[in-house]
């Protein structure tokens, strides 16, 4: 059986080890097509901050503690930076972590595209499942917000729009937290990227879609916003079946919250249920699985059942691998 799982991050990184967990019993295989939207350029270095959390995790090299970035990392380089009064300073870049995006970089700017890069960086890592970018073209998530006066500077140079100002969703988390007026979120070059090498023909061949427990608005949306991918998964023969990253109304971490206030869907399992939409009434999921605490949600047209989804360790998640597959 082929497995398809569309991700983000650190939540999508968790969920990946059990659903690697579960195919080395079964004999599976497993295939990640990964959100790209936060990735940035900074200091010259192409960085892809959720590739990069899947491919540490996977391989053994990530921070338990910190959840992004390495284990053991240490931050010479953006002290050094910091001494230079290099902007943005609010971005962590540790010593570790500047070698995969020197290696990334040195191969982009080859020509490579970053699915092939993906491929060559996780020779190292092993990470037992294949990982493929969601497109190989540039596509960022950017946020539209007012910036508080005096701080015009972005990292990116996000344009002036009136009283509102564009900035790159890494701007938006790392240096507001998501506490500045905000009013929409952009996938900036969305509508000229194309499905990276290997993703649609991995839809294709899919018995089995999993949307991760990612964050809905800024992991999964900015990959169903790639051109001929969300066609290719509602159109598919594969069943699709997503687990809620929210349970009892709130994100088990990060900024879930946040992202869909902005959006106006309540924080709640039903709420992303609905925003991800039952794929006979036009959206994408035939099946959503939700915590027990959530038990007795419902979703027009979207067949709901409850299980535990708390990823506390690899054996929890591969049970919430096991109840996402019965569902499908
Ligand atoms: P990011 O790109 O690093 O932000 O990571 P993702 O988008 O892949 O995942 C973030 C989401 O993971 C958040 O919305 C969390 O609520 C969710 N999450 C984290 N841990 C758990 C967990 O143990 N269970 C569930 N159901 N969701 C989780
Ligand atoms: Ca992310």
């Amino acid at each position: 059986m082929h497995i398809v799982v569309l991700t983000g991050g650190i939540g999508g990184a968790r969920f990946l080890a059990g659903v690697r967990a579960y195919a080395r019993e079964t004999g599976d295989e497993v295939t990640a097509v990964v959100n790209v939207g936060d990735d940035v350029i900074m200091h010259g270095l192409r960085i892809c901050p959720d590739l990069d959390s899947v491919m540490y995790t996977l391989g053994g090299g990530a921070d338990p503690e910190r959840g992004w970035g390495r284990v053991g990392e240490t931050w010479t380089v953006k002290n050094e930076l910091a001494a230079y009064g290099a902007e943005p300073s609010w971005f962590g870049l540790g010593d570790k972590d500047i070698a995969t995006h020197l290696v990334r970089t040195t191969m982009l700017n080859a020509g490579y595209p970053l699915s092939a890069v993906t491929e060559a960086l996780c020779a190292r890592w092993q990470p037992g499942v294949r990982l493929l970018p969601a497109t190989d073209d540039r596509l960022e998530t950017h946020v539209v917000v007012d910036v508080p006066v005096g701080e015009s500077g972005t990292a990116d140079g996000g344009t002036d729009d009136g009283g509102q100002r564009a900035i790159h969703f890494q701007e938006w988390w790392v240096r507001y937290r998501g506490d500045v007026p905000t009013h929409r979120f952009v996938f900036v070059g969305a509508e000229a990227a194309k499905p990276a090498a290997g993703v649609l023909d991995a839809l294709t061949s899919a018995d089995v879609v999993l949307v991760a427990p990612s964050n809905p608005v800024v992991s999964i949306a900015p990959i169903l916003a790639v051109p001929g991918l969300r066609e290719a998964l509602t159109t598919g023969r594969a069943p699709v079946v997503g687990v809620s990253p929210i349970i009892g109304d709130a994100p088990v971490r990060g900024m879930a919250d946040r992202c869909l206030a902005v959006l106006d869907v309540p924080c709640t399992a039903a709420g992303v249920g609905g925003l991800y939409g039952a794929r006979s009434a036009g959206g994408i999921l035939d099946g959503w699985l939700v915590d027990t605490t959530d038990a007795g949600t419902t979703v027009p047209d979207l067949t709901v059942r409850a299980a535990p989804l708390w990823m506390t360790d690899e054996a929890a998640t591969v049970a919430m691998v096991r109840a996402a597959l019965e569902l499908a």
